[in-house]
């Protein structure tokens, strides 16, 4: 039987299969729910997902190629994904307690809850901004950090369908096309920026740091680094046209790491 639970200090990390193979078909189910919502609300506006393409996969290889490149050096590296749990998949995480995208010398893991709540931060901080002042749409944006920060970062669990559907009406109402595709370019490019992250550290031979003062060099080489690759990822991919996965790079999108450290920020205030 495939079996492939990877455990990290306390932690295991599952992936898809272990999550029903550990009694998480519940929060499986869900994620299929939301998949299926969320193509039926945003297809005719051309946002279907496409089960056949995989754009973490893509972006990553992508990123990959460009360290080889800048180095002159080939290190295999697999792109993991999967829900990070306790208790061998019977205890969910407080999303704060642990890091959920990390790396080892030749992995880099991606945790499925990351992702989720990655995505709703970049959907909701956008409307927020943009409708600053309309105080209807502002709460309804409240609500939803507010929701993703307790259920989905302080309990670690998945969002639930009528927390999803908030956020999908809330998209589907105040939202144009381009605006929607201006959020996804903005997701992956987070996501891809702590790709580069994670990789810089393999490539900078990180080990485990010695003390706190090591730990934080580390973490500003790797993004020092990281942010270095994901410019010329930039630079390289800027114009390219729609269709293809590295078109996430768009120019003024530069800063989208800052949004993803005031992420970070966020989540560890909230945490106290
Ligand atoms: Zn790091």
């Amino acid at each position: 039987m495939k079996h492939a639970l990877i455990t990290i200090g306390d932690y295991d990390i599952l992936n898809q299969y272990e999550i029903s193979f550990h009694g998480f078909r519940k929060e499986d189910a869900i994620k299929e729910t939301i998949d299926e919502m969320w193509n039926r609300l945003m297809a005719p506006r051309g946002f279907a997902l496409c089960d056949k393409k995989d754009l973490l996969k893509d972006l990553f290889t992508l990123i990959c190629a460009e360290f080889e490149t800048t180095y002159n050096e080939k290190i295999p590296i697999t792109l993991r994904e999967g829900y990070i749990t306790k208790n061998r998949g019977h205890q969910s995480v407080r999303h704060n307690d642990t890091s959920r995208i990390f790396s080892t010398p030749n992995n880099v893991y991606i945790d499925l809850l990351m992702s989720s709540v990655l995505f709703d931060y970049a959907a909701t901080s956008y409307l927020w901004a943009r409708y600053a002042d309309q105080e209807d749409i502002k709460s309804e944006c409240f609500k939803q950090m507010f929701y993703n920060f307790d259920a989905l970062c302080r309990k670690g669990m998945f969002a639930n369908v009528e927390g999803s559907l908030h956020l999908f009406n809330l998209l589907n109402l105040n939202s144009e096309n381009w605006e929607l595709g201006f959020i996804g370019d903005l997701y992956w490019c987070m996501i891809s920026f702590a790709v580069c992250h994670e990789v810089s550290h393999i490539y900078l031979r990180h080990n485990i740091p010695k003390d706190t003062t090591e730990a934080h060099m580390q973490e500003f080489q790797a993004d020092q680094v990281g942010y270095e690759i994901y410019l010329s990822l930039m630079m390289k991919y800027k114009d390219s046209s729609e269709d293809k996965e590295y078109s996430v790079f768009r120019e003024y999108l530069y800063a989208a790491p800052m949004i993803l450290l005031l992420f970070y920020h966020n989540l560890f205030s909230m945490s106290y």
